[in-house]
């Protein structure tokens, strides 16, 4: 993949949830999106811009190396990111208003919560180790986190863990495994990000060009 150094390059992803919105963002702020000849990249035809499509736990990592000027990543994930990883972190530009959950701890339903305590000595298992460590740090919780990538919300039926700190929306699916949300660990939604310190010298009016577009987008969305 050649990628011209000369234009400004968006992250953002390429299935998902966020997916279709980032693009449709890209649009209402007037960029043309133009399929290119591999779906990982996507030209800009009205402005020296590429769209960088890729797996939403990649974004962080491009922005954060400054591959990439921007990016449109869950507030989740970024924060994940910047738990595990030393170094520069993408900077939040603004928040898009879309892609709102929240990463919960959630318990056995027919238990009663005796508040986060009740974690200590106990098996949290969660997609997101490094948030929920911090989490737990932060109240003097010693608990034993398990990190898991699917179906976290059968960890505690199968005995795997007595908690779990996973994304919640709706809380039909806690509600579908027994499970009650029983505490907030992140309120999240998909933000913009910028590389560390700002895109080099030769983005930066193209960038705050576009940020300024994508503000007035958002605030219009209300
Ligand atoms: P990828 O293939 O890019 O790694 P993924 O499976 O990690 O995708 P998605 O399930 O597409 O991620 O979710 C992307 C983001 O959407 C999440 O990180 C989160 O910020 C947001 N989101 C909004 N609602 C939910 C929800 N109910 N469950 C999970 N994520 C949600
Ligand atoms: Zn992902």
């Amino acid at each position: 993949m050649s990628v011209p150094e000369n234009r400004l390059r968006i992250a953002v992803q390429k299935n998902g949830r966020l997916a279709e919105r980032s693009l449709d963002l890209m649009r209402e702020a007037g960029l043309r999106v133009m399929k290119g000849a591999n779906d990982l990249l996507y030209r800009i035809e009205n402005h020296p811009i590429d769209v960088l499509r890729v797996r939403d736990d990649d974004i962080t990592t491009f922005v954060a190396d400054g591959v990439c000027d921007l990016g449109v990543i869950g507030l989740n994930v970024l924060e994940e990111h910047a738990a595990r990883r030393n170094g520069p972190r993408p900077e939040v530009v603004m928040r898009l208003g879309f892609g709102r959950c929240a990463l919960k701890i959630a318990a056995p339903a027919e238990a009663t919560w005796q508040g986060p305590e009740a974690l200590a000595g106990r098996r949290i298992a969660t997609s997101y180790p490094g948030v929920l460590q911090s989490w737990l740090r932060e109240r003097n919780i010693e608990a034993e986190v398990v990190e898991l990538h699917g179906a976290v919300e059968v960890a505690p039926r199968l005995k795997v863990a007595h908690a779990i700190c996973d994304l919640v929306s709706t809380g039909a699916t806690l509600e579908a495994n027994g499970l009650k949300a029983v505490e907030t660990v992140l309120e999240s939604e998909a933000v913009l990000v910028r590389a560390p310190g700002g895109p080099p010298e030769a983005h930066q009016h193209l960038a705050d060009v576009l940020t300024d577009r994508l503000r007035g987008v958002v605030a219009a969305q209300g």
